[in-house]
């Protein structure tokens, strides 16, 4: 049985002090057994949520980190500090990142090398631009962000991957990929997966979806067969929001 996950992705919001004023009110709350709670505050908040969340059934994540393991890299933050601090788990390849902060394919294969040496989970993100989806170029971008990023490693990295579906034009907008879209993607990529690996390791593996995932569009996202949960940024930022999302499954 593959695990249903659901994560929060908070990007560049909240300081110390809104950090604590969520995980007040995030442990006042009932978690389902059934879901894998993650959130991924920014980096000056991750340790403080790790101590704070110790008793408590949700993982920290950390947004991003460096693919070298540690030097002259002014403002980065390695792998090894990251563990050291609770963080085990760590996205890589978010739109904004690729777009802002010119991460290429090349560069997230280096991240995810640097990640699975030091054993942590890797939320691999992966998602078409609006023109590619126009151009009907989407399957191809998705399947060359998958083999250039990914489908070097081991099958045993499988164990520690997760794959976050966000197509860009759906982040932030306000605009969702219909659930039809979303499971056709998704079920797209569990086979690139099989053919270029196992059914097996296809079977196992969470595809998340992300992308203006609300509490109203929820529950309709996460009943199409090939997704396994959401990675979620607008909505995240609020507690209630985020476990009415939580419960959707
Ligand atoms: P959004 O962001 O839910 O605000 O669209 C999703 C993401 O970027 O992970």
């Amino acid at each position: 049985m593959r695990k249903k996950i659901v994560a929060g992705n908070w990007k560049m919001n909240n300081d110390l002090a809104e950090t604590e004023m969520f995980l007040v009110e995030l442990k006042k709350q009932v978690f389902p057994e059934n879901v894998t709670i993650m959130i991924a505050p920014p980096f000056t908040s991750l340790n403080h949520a790790f101590n704070s969340l110790r008793e408590h059934p949700v993982t920290i994540a950390s947004q991003n980190m460096h693919q070298s393991n540690e030097g002259a890299f002014t403002g980065e933050i390695s792998a090894k500090m990251l563990k050291s601090i609770g963080a085990n788990i760590v996205i890589l390849g978010h739109s904004e990142r690729r777009a802002y902060f010119m991460e290429d394919n090349a560069t997230l294969a280096e991240k995810v090398n640097t990640a699975l040496e030091n054993e942590m989970t890797i939320i691999f993100c992966i998602g078409e631009e609006l023109e590619d989806r126009k151009n009907d170029t989407h399957f191809e971008i998705i399947k060359t962000q998958l083999s250039e990023g990914l489908f070097h490693t081991s099958n045993k990295a499988w164990e520690s991957i997760i794959i976050a579906y966000e197509p860009v034009w759906a982040i932030g907008t306000g605009e969702t990929a219909s659930p039809e879209q979303t499971q056709e993607m998704h079920h797209f990529i569990r086979k690139t997966i099989a053919e270029n690996y196992s059914e097996e390791i296809a079977d196992g593996v969470s595809i998340l979806y992300g992308g203006s995932v609300k509490p109203d569009n929820a529950t309709e996202i996460f009943k199409q067969p090939d997704v396994d949960g959401g990675l979620i940024g607008g909505a995240s930022l609020k507690v209630a929001s985020f476990m009415e999302i939580v419960n959707a499954f």
